[in-house]
């Protein structure tokens, strides 16, 4: 009887959370971002498993994987499918990471959390957003829960290193976009060579409200300043984004392409960016001074 009392608190509780936790992925009218995209090999030990335009990398060590973006709720599927067509299993995932606490990179996080047993590892400024499916957060939070909250094994700072197998990454904070946006810089290797690969959080501009006018965020403009000159200080061989269309993958390859490498060599494209982004929040400083 006791027994019975405690499996039907259980079942009363667990249907409760699943009701309170209703997931409301705000439509996005961008059917790229749904759209299937084979999965390739960028750079050494890293892979490109993510949809059209929401990029999901994958780096493969000795002791697992590591995945970093999981886009919609729906790419779990595409996702999994794009690990095992390259070759690897889908339960070597070790780590998983996010560079922005937003439903296009995490939609599928706790979904593949679970899986693949896999630890998943947020920065400080995100841990709160992440938890709570994006409801923290000071932009989308009106939109309520727009992904599956997921708890992190380890909370990451600035600088700080995360390593399996042979590969190491370091995490650089880029908040502005989200409150713990963040980079990853490392290195991989071919057999000719080395290269240093940098993924990119490009801070763009998410609200129409004036920075000023955000309490539960008042650092937002300094963070997107810093933001900015930290990203054009980086050095690398190679770099990336969380969206293909921001470092203009559907330009730089064609499905089938062979390995190369060299055509994510592109200092010139990732400066030309910033410029951009670095207007666009000079244009929104100006517009909030006027209003
Ligand atoms: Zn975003």
């Amino acid at each position: 009887m006791k027994k019975f009392l405690y499996l039907a608190i259980i079942l009363f509780a667990s249907s409760f959370s699943s009701f309170a936790q209703k997931v409301n992925e705000p439509t996005n009218g961008n059917p790229q971002w749904k759209e299937n995209y084979a999965p390739f090999r960028i750079a050494g030990n890293l892979y490109y498993v993510g949809t059209y335009d929401l990029a999901s990398y994958l780096i493969c060590t000795e002791a697992g994987h590591i995945l970093i973006n999981t886009g919609l709720a729906s790419s779990a599927k595409q996702i999994k499918r794009n690990v095992q067509q390259l070759g690897f299993k889908f339960k070597d995932i070790k780590i998983l990471l996010t560079t922005q606490a937003h439903y296009d990179h995490m939609g599928a996080m706790a979904a593949i959390k679970k899986q693949t047993g896999a630890q998943f590892f947020v920065t400080a400024g995100d841990k709160e957003t992440a938890a709570s499916g994006g409801k923290a957060d000071y932009e989308m939070g009106k939109y309520g829960v727009t992904f599956k909250p997921i708890h992190a094994e380890k909370i990451l700072n600035n600088f700080d290193s995360i390593s399996l197998g042979e590969t190491h990454l370091q995490v650089i904070n880029h908040p502005g976009h989200t409150q713990g946006s963040c980079s990853y810089l490392f290195t991989v290797k071919d057999s000719s060579r080395s290269y240093k690969v940098l993924i990119a959080n490009m801070p763009s501009i998410v609200t129409d409200r004036r920075f000023q006018d955000i309490k539960e965020y008042t650092t937002v403009s300094n963070d997107y300043a810093n933001s900015l000159a930290s990203l054009k200080s980086l050095e690398f061989d190679i770099w990336v984004a969380s969206h293909a269309s921001q470092f203009g993958l559907h330009k730089k390859r064609k499905p089938g392409d062979a390995y190369n490498p060299s055509v994510f060599f592109d200092q010139k494209g990732y400066m030309e960016s910033l410029e951009e982004l670095k207007k666009d929040y000079e244009e929104k400083l100006k517009k909030d001074a006027a209003n």
